[in-house]
């Protein structure tokens, strides 16, 4: 009978983060990835620097640009530039670099199952019985990492999906070489490229990953807007061009993120930020805060979810709760949004840059401070 201590269902970054800090802490480990590795997943590869900068290893490897600016824009108007010394954004195509964290893990000694989908669970005593694609094996612990879909949250219990999913495209293209030099000078933010929303350019190393994403709600028309956006950037001739869609969910889950033993960490558990849609640095941080839980607990599995639960709440919660208040005022009112990048454009530019720099939080006072800025300015 196969029996791991700890089982992590699913192989991006909240998964293999979680694998190699388990590890590291001495577990017996297993990674079951329903894909063959390494494989494409849906996402503009923007690590920003606050992930980066908490790596237990070097990235570099992996990192098709580092970006030491970032130019945000509100239609031909406003343009916005920040810099800083260290790499705002990191970019990278998410097939390598998850297959380089998942290396890692490897190297201190979890066992990875790829081609292995987890088909059902049930308890057996202590133990949970995983039924996958490739046997059954048994673990004391689960961990959600299966992305934004994530079955084994429902399979766990989680009835009702409490988080907000909003669409977003992704395209890789390849353009003519005098398009691509052009566009690869910056990494570039389109505020209202598509309503509620924002696109994004972002250079790899021969392609540019293009996209959108409709920060509030769901936009029938995202595919019409991701086409008009190409234009916009002044992209005629296309070589060759890969369209792909998901969804990335804004909105935690508001039921908790243990049951019976299950830990929902990263899309599973809806970490990704309500502002930007930007999810890989808080997959790391959640599977990382995760491991810490469970290895701390040091077998008993009520205070390892308490463990995590109190994590969640008191480092990510605060941070994301604000976002969403952010996300609301930001993508809620075309006036509203227009009024402050005209007025505030470059310190808004600035303090995200803070807070993908991880140099800053959140401000927590938001609506109070918003109302006193209004105020001022009208009287
Ligand atoms: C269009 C788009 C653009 C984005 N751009 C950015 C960006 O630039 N920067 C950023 O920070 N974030 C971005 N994101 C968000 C980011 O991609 C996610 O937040 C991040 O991938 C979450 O990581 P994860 O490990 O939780 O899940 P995933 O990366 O989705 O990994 C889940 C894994 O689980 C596996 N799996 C699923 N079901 C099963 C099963 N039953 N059995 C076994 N394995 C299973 C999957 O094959 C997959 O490998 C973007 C998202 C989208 C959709």
């Amino acid at each position: 009978m196969k029996n791991y201590q700890v089982a992590v269902v699913g192989s991006g970054p909240s998964g293999a983060s979680a694998a190699f800090h388990l590890a590291k802490a001495g577990l017996s480990v297993v990674i079951l990835e329903k894909e063959k590795l390494p494989r494409y997943k849906v996402c503009g590869g923007g690590f920003v620097y606050r992930g980066r900068k908490e790596m237990p290893f070097d990235i570099s490897e992996v990192v098709d640009l580092e970006c030491n600016a970032i130019d945000i824009y509100m239609g031909r108007d406003l343009h916005f530039k920040t810099k800083r010394k260290e790499p705002i954004v990191s970019l990278v195509m998410r097939d390598t670099f998850d297959e380089l964290m998942v290396r890692n893990a490897k190297a201190l000694g979890v066992e990875v199952i790829q081609n292995c989908k987890v088909k059902s669970l049930h308890k057996v005593e202590d133990l949970t019985a995983i039924e996958t694609s490739s046997g059954l094996l048994y673990s004391n612990y689960i961990i959600a990492a299966d992305g934004v879909y994530s079955q084994v949250a429902k399979m766990a219990g989680w009835k009702e999906d409490t988080r907000t999913l909003i669409p977003a495209l992704e395209y890789e293209i390849h353009v003519p070489t005098s398009d691509f030099e052009r566009l690869s000078k910056e990494i570039r933010f389109d505020i209202d490229a598509i309503p509620s929303g924002y696109g994004w350019c972002f250079p790899k190393k021969n392609h540019l990953s293009v996209g959108v994403a409709a920060l509030l709600k769901d936009n029938n028309k995202i595919k019409q807007y991701c086409e008009e956006y190409i234009k916009f950037l002044g992209i005629e001739e296309v070589i060759s061009i890969e369209r792909h869609g998901y969804q990335i969910p804004v909105t935690p889950r508001l039921d908790g993120f243990v049951k019976n033993n299950v830990f929902l960490i990263g899309d599973a558990a809806g970490f990704a930020d309500p502002l930007t849609a930007e999810g890989i640095s808080n997959a790391i941080l959640s599977g990382r805060l995760a491991a810490n839980a469970i290895a701390k607990a040091n077998g008993d599995t009520r205070l390892a979810g308490k463990l995590y639960e109190t994590l969640i709440t008191n480092s990510m919660m605060p941070e994301l709760l604000t976002s969403m208040k952010l996300a609301k005022l930001f993508y809620g009112n075309k006036m509203a949004r227009k009024f402050l990048l005209k007025n505030y454009g470059q310190r808004f530019s600035e303090a995200l840059t803070d807070i993908f720099m991880g140099e800053k939080n959140y401000p927590k006072d938001i609506n109070q401070k918003i109302k006193q800025k209004m105020k001022s300015l009208l009287f």
